[in-house]
């Protein structure tokens, strides 16, 4: 579903260039769940950027399903993004001008899905039936997040990109907008990569690589020591 082959970025920086990414190889297959662990920048962002076509590698290939983004014009891949993948942020992104439901109609229409029962059964599913028409500001965080999450599903994407999509919620509801997040995953059959930093958060999912010093690497071993 997502691969990376040999991927490296470096950006530009004042202080001169800063290589993030040097050789990352990666495979996610269809309905596969990975979590994307590393300190604070060490590029897991960056990763998910490159996996939406959001950005480019300089070297190497990032393709989604049989096609490589790099054969793409900008278009291209927001034809990708629209069809196929599902973003959630840490800060949400949500649409402050538009409600509950046409934040998850949005969506779901771009990719070209039109399922009346199926919004209304999302919006069951996340706590938020009865808000349909309450704006993003009238919301809490933690109803924010799972209308994020929602939105990212509503057009049951083929991969869901989570950058922290708990990271701004208390212990309970991120717990609870998690166990949501992975049951919505898993009905729609989608490929997950997430970018987390906690172990417990990580845990359920099929597999854990930790970014590190520009390279992937497996699952820590216990010692908390990244190992190849
Ligand atoms: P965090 O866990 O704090 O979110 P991260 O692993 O997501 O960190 P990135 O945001 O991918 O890290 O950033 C990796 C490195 O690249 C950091 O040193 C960051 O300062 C740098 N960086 C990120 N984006 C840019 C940019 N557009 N231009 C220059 N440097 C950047
Ligand atoms: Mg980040």
């Amino acid at each position: 579903m997502l691969e990376f082959r040999q991927v490296y970025k470096t950006y530009t920086t004042p202080q001169g260039p800063l290589s993030v990414l040097s050789g990352v190889n990666l495979q996610l297959g269809a309905g596969e769940s990975l979590a994307l662990m590393g300190e604070s920048g060490s590029g897991k962002s960056t990763l998910l950027h490159l996996a939406a076509g959001l950005d480019l590698p300089d070297r190497g290939e990032v393709r989604i399903g049989n096609q490589s983004l790099a054969g793409l014009d900008e278009a291209g891949r927001a034809r990708v993004r629209r069809e196929t993948i599902g973003l959630v942020f840490q800060q949400f992104h949500l649409v402050a001008s538009l409600n509950v439901a046409d934040n998850l109609r949005l969506q779901a229409r771009l990719a070209g899905r039109e399922e009346a029962a199926w919004s209304a059964r999302l919006l069951q599913r996340l706590g938020l039936a009865g808000r349909e028409r309450h704006y993003p500001e009238q919301l809490s965080g933690g109803q924010q997040q799972r209308l994020a999450i929602g939105r990212a599903l509503a057009s049951r994407p083929a991969l869901l990109l989570a950058d922290e999509p708990t990271g701004n919620l208390d212990e309970a509801t991120a717990e609870t907008v998690l166990a949501l997040l992975l049951e919505l995953v898993a009905e729609s059959g989608s490929s997950l990569l997430m970018v987390t930093h906690s172990p417990k958060v990580a845990a359920p999912l099929d597999r854990r690589v930790v970014l590190h010093r520009g390279q992937l690497l497996a699952e820590p071993v216990r010692s908390g020591l990244p190992c190849a």
